[in-house]
């Protein structure tokens, strides 16, 4: 069955053929000719050159290049033998007029057959641009920005899902596009009134029932003639690749999400001592609290102070709860503006106690000012703990008094970043390259997912993550994030 690309492309190369109708036409007048040409030879007293010219010329319409020749002889050897009839070479006027017919017909023949060719290249490139431009999904356009004039190419009516024949106007695109978008066009419009020498515009249509297009438009200035700017577009409709960005972004979400809980069950034991101390505390405080009110003559200063403790641990046990809650939950990616410190020492709360149970006293130095960035903060902690993690996971090997911990911010010029360098086991140079792969792992029960998370996070704020190693001698974990405000002196002091 043919598919529908082969459809298109045949319809295509219909194109070239010449209408039956046409085909009809030119025969019958192919017909009144050859009808003149006989009376005209025959019975009348009348030139018949002109006949064959007209002959000629459909010719050149109607057959190939070898059936134009063909008719050229004929019409060179009909005109022969009228002349030879007519007595031939012994009448010397005759013999000129016979001569100059001759070659009238061979110039013109010539001059046919070549403006025939540049005919059909020209409309076999129509029909190939055309073609190129439905199988792209891609129309052009023209647009004269001082008189306002638009013309397009019917894909480009067919984007916009109006009839070919339909003339476009600023009013009928304006008509089509997204509410939402109407401003962004406005704006592509005053640039081309301003003969800016590159506009570029990505908006929506909103069409009649309701169906949404993604549109991505660039223009040029085509030629400056006087005081006629021209302006030469393509327009792409990327609603395909749109959708498939969208599901990629979501199947990418809930991917993270997946490998989020996952790192938080590897937490588990931590998470649930993080609100077991509080817990513990709550009701020691609330025994002591007791104990001072059951006195014979109550201590209300100590049950107070007892309450407060309890108010406390339980402002304690909450926030582990909720930041728990916070990274377990599934929600869209969110920036904000965040400090970075802030993030790295919340973080560090929930993986305090993970880092005690393999027996690592972290080091941590951060920067001593605030650094602010523009963050999904759930998405940076899970960067964070997939790194500590590792790191802890690195160390499990190696003699507990040589398990050392690194976390480190830093900034630069531009960015803010943050290492995590363990003393474990390193990695070796051949599997350096592969880290962030989907599904690489050398651990046994490994998904081999959360590095390759970790660099699709921090791609998406449009930072950069890398690792280095010295085999036997421990790895570092880097990732550096833009920042927000430029950083040189004075930067604490202006933020
Ligand atoms: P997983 O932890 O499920 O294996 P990751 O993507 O987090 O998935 O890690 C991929 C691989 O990178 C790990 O299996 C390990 O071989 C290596 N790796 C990551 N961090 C470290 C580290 N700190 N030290 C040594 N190797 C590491």
């Amino acid at each position: 069955m043919p598919n529908s690309s082969t459809k298109r492309t045949t319809s295509v190369f219909r194109a070239i053929r010449l209408q039956p109708l046409e085909n009809l036409l030119s025969g019958l007048m192919g017909l009144i000719v050859a009808c003149g040409i006989f009376l005209g030879s025959t019975y009348l007293d009348y030139a018949t050159t002109p006949f064959y010219i007209a002959l000629l010329l459909m010719s050149v319409n109607l057959l190939s290049i070898n059936g134009v020749i063909a008719v050229l002889l004929l019409s060179m050897l009909a005109l022969a033998a009228v002349f030879l009839n007519q007595g031939g070479f012994g009448h010397w006027e005759s013999a000129v007029q016979f001569l100059r017919d001759l070659s009238l017909l061979a110039a013109i023949v010539v001059l046919a057959l070549r403006s025939k060719r540049i005919a059909d290249n020209l409309r076999h490139k129509e029909v190939y641009m055309s073609g190129a431009q439905r199988l792209s999904q891609t129309g052009c356009f023209g647009f004269c920005a001082d008189l306002g004039k638009i013309g397009w190419s019917e894909q480009s009516a067919q984007i916009f899902e109006y009839p070919p024949s339909t003339p476009p106007t600023a009013s009928m695109i304006l008509a089509r596009t997204h509410p939402e978008d109407v401003p962004e066009v406005l704006a592509g419009f005053e640039k081309a009134a301003r003969h800016e020498a590159i506009i570029e515009v990505s908006h929506r249509l909103l069409m009649p029932d309701g169906r949404v297009k993604h549109l991505r438009m660039i223009a040029t200035p085509l030629f400056n003639w006087g005081r006629r700017f021209e302006y030469l577009g393509a327009l792409m409709d990327v609603t395909a690749i749109k959708q498939a960005e969208a599901a990629l972004n979501q199947a990418q979400v809930q991917l993270a999400h997946v490998t989020r809980v996952t790192s938080l069950g590897e937490l588990a034991a931590s998470i649930a001592h993080e609100v077991n101390q509080p817990l513990a505390a709550i009701t020691s405080s609330g025994e002591a609290g007791l104990n001072w009110l059951s006195r014979p003559v109550p201590d209300l200063f100590e049950a107070r102070k007892a309450f407060e403790r309890i108010i406390a641990s339980s402002n304690r046990a909450t926030e582990t709860t909720l930041r728990v809650r916070s990274l377990s939950r599934k929600t869209d990616p969110l920036r904000r503006n965040e400090s970075f410190n802030d993030i790295i020492n919340e973080t560090l709360l929930l993986v305090r106690h993970e880092l005690a149970h393999h027996g690592i006293r972290p080091q941590i130095e951060l920067t001593a000012f605030e650094v602010p960035i523009s963050a999904d903060r759930v998405q940076l902690q899970q960067v964070i703990i997939n790194l500590i993690i590792n790191a802890c996971q690195a160390m499990d090997d190696v003699n507990a008094s040589d398990r050392k911990l690194l976390i480190r911010s830093w900034v630069n010029d531009h960015e803010v970043g943050l290492e995590v360098a363990d003393k474990g086991r390193g990695i070796p140079v051949h599997v350096l390259s592969k880290l962030f792969t989907p599904f690489f792992t050398t651990k046994e029960t490994g998904l081999g997912m959360g590095l390759c998370i970790c660099r699709s996070i921090i791609d998406s704020h449009q930072g950069r993550i890398w690792a280095s190693s010295e085999e036997g001698q421990g790895s570092s974990f880097q990732f550096a994030l833009p920042l927000l405000i430029p950083y040189g002196p004075g930067y604490a002091s202006a933020i």
